[in-house]
């Protein structure tokens, strides 16, 4: 039989119908579920933590006016903009897909990862209990048939850790889910390839997804559009050296956070208005936290909005986050795509690259990179501890944070490794420990003068 194709095929061409889309998970079975009467309820549980949050930041000494925009974006108002705007949505999870091949389709992508408490009972109700929170937030939003989650016609989840990988799989019963096959090792010749190739598959199915073909000037122009993003956000990363802290880790997060949804273009002008006010923020000598306040490096899974428990505890007992490395802060849009070439092949290389190459993801075997990035950061943002977050069940991060005691001993520099979740249980237990970290700090300084 198949031999007889592969004669009609060179005699005919391929006759076969449209090809498969290599990357849909087929257990999509129709209508979408969602819980009747739920949907609200929880909408305004999710919208009343958002408020929480900003009520408290929006009342810190000094923060910068053109935060402004940032709060009015996270409480709804892109929503609406985007149903009005009747261009395809397309969600995805963590920091692997090409948001330029999306843009050049005129695609809107949604970045799923969610941080919310209250979406997660609903979520253990078909996943089992023992997954990570994030995952099990961000799953519950589908259920619950929430923003922004509704708005996309599409899932986008790579194959980074075990837990994104079967909620890949789950989500499959209740949306139409594409799973990008994320190699194992970001440096071989083989992985380099076989991710190039899935990039070309992820480009394909965009194009069916849009109904419009990219062409070569479309591409160029979404990637010379996400690279002014990216100078914009560097700038902002470069600001954050200052040694009066001119903006809070909340207030960065919340930055990054809006861009996960947000119209590109914008989001860069108003980044590029808060840098402004920023710089001259530094040459007033104004910051939010005082000269003297320790400096930390946060490191771990993600802090998502709005879950910011572990924040509030740093921030009330003092201390100061002055960078983090995290995919949800500093590394989701710090690398540039670097296009040595503007032929459709180059661009797709220099795309794939992007996306690979620089990952400091845990889901990769060796992950170097991570640990270099660290001592780098711990200098650059002069850091006097770094607090290792671990959400419960995160066993990639958790692995990993040996590796990290171990570099930072060398360093001299302390860590503290601490295992949360979302809820507001072990808040208690958390404060205690975080405050004996800064005495613990304060007596090294002390000893070192
Ligand atoms: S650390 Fe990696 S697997 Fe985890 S959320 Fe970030 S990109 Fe995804
Ligand atoms: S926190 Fe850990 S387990 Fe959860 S999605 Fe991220 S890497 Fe995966």
């Amino acid at each position: 039989m198949q031999v007889l194709n592969n004669v009609k095929r060179a005699l005919l061409g391929d006759v076969t119908q449209e090809k498969e889309n290599p990357i849909l998970e087929r257990r999509y079975e129709e209508e979408p579920y969602s819980e009747p009467g739920k949907t609200e309820e929880f909408r305004k549980k999710i919208l009343n933590a958002s408020m929480q949050n900003l009520k408290s930041m929006q009342s810190k000494k000094n923060r910068p006016k053109a935060m402004a925009y940032f709060d009015k974006i996270v409480t709804g108002s892109r929503e609406e903009e985007i149903k009005k705007s009747g261009k395809k949505v397309l969600g995805y999870f963590c920091s692997f897909i090409p948001e330029e091949i999306l843009y050049a389709a005129d695609v809107i992508p949604i970045r799923l990862c969610a941080g919310s408490f209250d979406t997660m009972d609903v979520a253990e109700g078909i996943l089992p209990r023992d997954v990570c929170p994030m995952v099990k937030s961000s799953f519950g939003f589908k259920v619950l048939g929430l923003p922004l989650m509704e708005l996309c016609e599409i899932a986008v989840v790579p194959t980074s850790c075990d837990a994104k990988k079967k909620m890949g799989y789950y989500l499959a019963d209740y949306m139409p889910v594409w799973m990008l096959h994320l190699p194992h090792k970001k440096d071989s010749d083989k992985s380099v390839k076989l991710w190039l190739e899935e990039m070309y598959d992820f480009k394909d199915a965009v194009e069916k997804f849009a109904g419009k073909k990219i062409s070569k000037k479309a591409l160029e122009d979404s990637t010379k559009l996400l690279r002014k993003r990216t100078d914009a956000f560097r700038r902002f990363l470069e600001l954050r050296k200052a040694k009066l802290i001119p903006i809070s880790e909340k207030d960065f997060l919340l930055v990054v956070y809006v861009s996960f949804f947000d119209d590109a273009e914008r989001w860069t002008k108003n980044v590029s208005l808060l840098c402004d006010e920023i710089e001259k923020n530094i040459e007033r000598g104004i910051g939010v936290h005082s000269k003297d306040t320790i400096r930390l490096l946060l490191t771990g899974s993600a802090t998502i909005w709005p879950n910011f428990k572990i924040l509030d505890i740093i921030e009330k007992a003092g201390m100061a986050i002055a960078v983090d490395q995290s995919c949800v802060g500093t590394w989701h849009l710090y690398e540039p795509v670097e296009v040595e070439e503007y032929s459709l092949p180059g661009l797709m290389q220099a795309i794939a690259e992007r996306y690979l190459s620089p990952s400091i993801c845990p889901c990769f075997t060796v992950n170097d990179d991570r640990f270099d990035n660290l001592t780098e950061l711990i200098k650059a943002y002069e850091v006097d501890g770094v607090i290792y977050h671990i959400l419960r069940l995160c066993q990639l991060f958790d692995m990993e944070a040996e590796t990290v005691k171990k570099i930072l001993e060398k360093e001299n520099i302390p860590m503290l490794k601490v295992v949360t979740d979302y809820s507001k249980e072990d808040v208690g237990q958390l404060s205690t420990r975080i405050e004996a970290f800064k005495e613990m700090i304060l007596i090294r300084e002390e000893g070192e003068k």
